[in-house]
């Protein structure tokens, strides 16, 4: 990389390109502050510092300001105070095996199961098919059942209080959609998503009216009926969000809360986020150490390309990928704030954060996959079987 640097940069003093390089750095980190200040703004989200002082315990990400936002967060505060019950609904396209950005919103269930939640999670492998990233049914559901939910189930889930459907699996969610689906008026799609982002309507309204089905499930009289439920998202989610709110005030039930969470920094860097279709972006849960030791060597960070430089001028952890993998997954507060005053400061060069990281990151995945292994034997107990009469 420093290599490529110097070649680019030929004729230029050390100093210079050190300086270039900072300066671009800083820019990302600018860029990346002003885009959730301005999309919080934009969709009218509460910042979750206020929610700090009312939850019995808040989740890791908000104590560290990774969860940012949330709409209507209120009525979760209240069901928690009134010791009612409440759902949490969070799924995903089965397309390849999870990675330490998925392993986020996981964590976030994981935290209002422990809460009390009934967690739902639908594993989309309809949708991935004819978005066309799966070459068939078959292809994706084998991926679910294989890769997708031994990999949630050693998160730690409670069985008795999730439930597991790969939608081709469980038909009952058809029926959902097609009811629901009454309720889908063509001027509230555009309103919320743009004419222009409706380039293949045929696919965009299935997708829109299984992931409705799949919002307000929980709320159907075979789960007790209306209650609150809240859904742990990324900022892109929202228009989604937008829609089930409003088909649930259509439908008597309680308009879903939800809270935001900033994206995992791709390997590559902050203008990204890890994604399962690039392989070098992201560290599977599923990679062997070898492959996660030569992701990290070879990830973007905040450093400088000069040594001597970094430990005068100091790093820019926020923009730093691996400073990023440790602090949502690895690091609890003090430790984070340490790391961070110690890149900041140029007390620790990047060689030893990779290594540190490489340690970290390898004795998780080794656990992981154990326990992966074993919930293999146990996903009957995970899956939804309900059948869904009360629409019929
Ligand atoms: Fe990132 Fe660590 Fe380098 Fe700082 S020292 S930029 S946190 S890898």
């Amino acid at each position: 990389m420093l290599e490529d640097m110097l070649n680019k940069d030929e004729g230029k003093s050390m100093e210079e390109i050190a300086e270039a390089d900072y300066n671009s750095k800083l820019n990302m980190k600018k860029k990346e502050e002003e885009y959730y200040q301005q999309k919080m703004q934009e969709l009218g989200l509460k910042p979750v510092d206020r929610l700090l002082k009312y939850l019995p315990e808040a989740s890791k990400y908000m104590k560290k300001g990774i969860t940012f936002a949330h709409q209507d967060f209120e009525v979760i505060a209240k069901a928690l105070a009134n010791n009612e019950p409440f759902a949490v609904i969070s799924g995903l396209s089965p397309t390849g095996p999870l990675h330490f950005g998925h392993k986020v919103v996981f964590d976030e269930l994981l935290w209002l199961q422990k809460l009390g939640a009934d967690v739902f999670i639908p594993i989309t492998n309809d949708e991935a098919y004819v978005v066309g990233k799966s070459k068939s049914l078959a292809e994706s559901r084998k991926c679910a059942y294989e890769e997708v939910i031994p990999s949630i189930i050693a998160f730690g889930f409670k069985s008795e209080k999730t439930k597991i459907f790969v939608d081709s699996d469980y038909k009952d969610i058809y029926n959902v959609a097609m009811d629901f689906s009454k309720n889908i008026t063509n001027s509230k799609i555009k309103g919320v998503f743009g004419e222009e982002n409706l380039n293949n309507p045929g696919v965009f309204f299935y997708r829109g009216a299984v992931q409705l089905a799949q919002i307000l499930l929980p709320q159907l009289k075979e789960f007790g009926g209306p209650k609150p439920t809240i859904i742990p998202v990324g900022i892109d989610q929202y228009p989604y969000i937008l829609v089930s709110r409003d088909i649930a005030e259509k439908r008597n039930l309680i308009p879903p809360a939800s809270i935001y969470i900033k994206f995992l920094n791709s390997l590559k860097g902050p203008e990204n986020k890890m994604s399962a279709s690039d392989p070098s972006s992201c560290i599977y849960l599923t990679d062997n150490p070898k492959d996660a030791e030569r992701k990290i060597r070879d990830a973007f960070t905040g450093g400088s390309p000069f040594a001597s430089i970094q430990r005068e001028k100091g790093g820019i952890p926020e923009v730093c990928s691996v400073h990023s993998l440790l602090n949502y997954h690895f690091y609890d507060d003090k430790e984070a704030q340490s790391a961070y005053k110690s890149c900041r400061e140029g007390k620790i060069l990047c060689s030893e954060c990779k290594k540190n990281a490489t340690s970290l990151v390898t004795n998780y995945l080794i656990e992981h996959q154990e326990k992966m292994k074993k919930a293999k034997k146990n996903i009957k107990s995970f899956l939804l079987d309900t059948p869904i009469n009360s629409i019929l």
